[in-house]
């Protein structure tokens, strides 16, 4: 990442952001984020949490159609071997979105591990989180009958991306794993997708088709942002490019942005690697040791374990914080007809 095009482009970025949450409407865009920083391509996996349903229920939009546009939007992409990493408690109010895990599978994409109840490491003990990853276990094997791919389930995503806040739960989780034969899904790349999700949910229900519009482009952006700030982060950290992998939700607003999204990487040269491919880097094979409360990506991790100030090198261009405010003032309590 040019740090002087950064330094230029982050206050209009902010003034953009301002012009956002007051749904003007505008036709300005940020400058480019830098389309290419290294003469190797990218190479990055994509993943996908949370299946079958993340963020808030969409009035007139079913979780099966947010699924099978995010399905359609790697497809389109040529993807293949897409990973999501799934829940059992987010469908124990509709049992029905088993349907999804199926739609999943037959698409020819493996599931994984996320836990059954999506639990914050650092609010429970290692015990009872493993009980939770078991359960999710007992649920994904039922669907062994329906795909030979529930064999290559036992591959694990945090939740939160938390590891561990106390040496001995860290230790605890990574052995119970290593002894049932999980790999660990860490994340390089991660644009807060579950940020703009609800921002665009918030903007849906008030009507704000501005404010939805900034949205559609500016993720683009900041998912570019992120993948060339990774890159440059594990250029630093490791001395040459990694296998990224990135982190998505099975959210409304990736069903309809991902596809533009991916295809603007390939775009830019970057190639996607299946999961399987990217942990195979020898770095995945480092324990970054870090404990910590709160998640981190894996580059993150190793970074802080390192006492290595990658300030400078990351973008929060448009961070959480700032896109929660975005469509928030002014609730409605009109839902929105079907806009998928
Ligand atoms: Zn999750």
């Amino acid at each position: 990442m040019n740090r002087i095009l950064r330094a230029l482009t982050a206050p209009l970025a902010v003034c953009l952001l301002l012009l956002a949450f007051a749904g003007i409407d505008y036709a300005t865009t940020l400058g480019a984020a830098p389309e290419s920083i290294s003469s190797n391509p990218i190479k990055i996996a994509v993943t996908v949490d949370d299946i079958p349903e993340h963020g808030d229920e969409i009035p007139g939009i079913s979780r099966q159609a947010i699924a099978r546009g995010v399905l359609a939007a790697l497809k389109q992409n040529d993807l293949t071997r897409v990973y999501g990493f799934a829940n059992g408690a987010f469908m124990s109010d509709n049992r029905g979105e088993i349907s999804i895990l199926k739609e999943w599978l037959a698409s020819g994409y493996p599931l994984g591990n996320h836990t059954y109840n999506h639990p914050h490491l650092d609010q429970l003990s290692a015990d009872a989180y493993i009980v939770d990853i078991a359960k999710e276990d007992q649920l994904l094997v039922t669907l062994a009958g329906m795909s030979s791919l529930i064999k290559e389930r036992r591959v694990f995503r945090y939740p939160f991306l938390e590891e561990g806040n106390t040496q001995s739960k860290r230790d605890a989780i990574r052995t119970y794993l290593a002894k049932n034969g999980y790999r660990i899904a860490e994340v390089t790349v991660d644009y807060d997708d579950w940020a703009w999700n609800d921002a665009y949910t918030r903007c849906l229900r008030q009507h704000k088709a501005s404010s939805i519009s900034w949205l559609k482009v500016h993720v683009v952006d900041s998912a570019n942002r992120h993948l060339f700030a990774s890159s440059e982060v594990a250029r630093h950290l490791f001395g040459r490019d990694i296998s990224q992998i990135l982190l998505v939700h099975v959210g409304e607003f990736d069903a309809i942005m991902l596809s533009t999204i991916l295809a603007r990487w390939r775009q830019q040269g970057v190639q996607f690697v299946t999961l399987d491919e990217a942990l195979k880097d020898p770095v995945y094979k480092i324990n970054p040791n870090l404990v910590s409360e709160g998640g981190r990506t894996f580059l993150d991790q190793i970074a802080e374990s390192r006492h290595a100030d990658m300030g400078a090198l990351l973008d929060d261009t448009y961070s959480p914080e700032k896109l929660s405010a975005v469509c928030r003032d002014k609730p409605s309590p009109a839902a929105p007809n079907s806009a998928h």
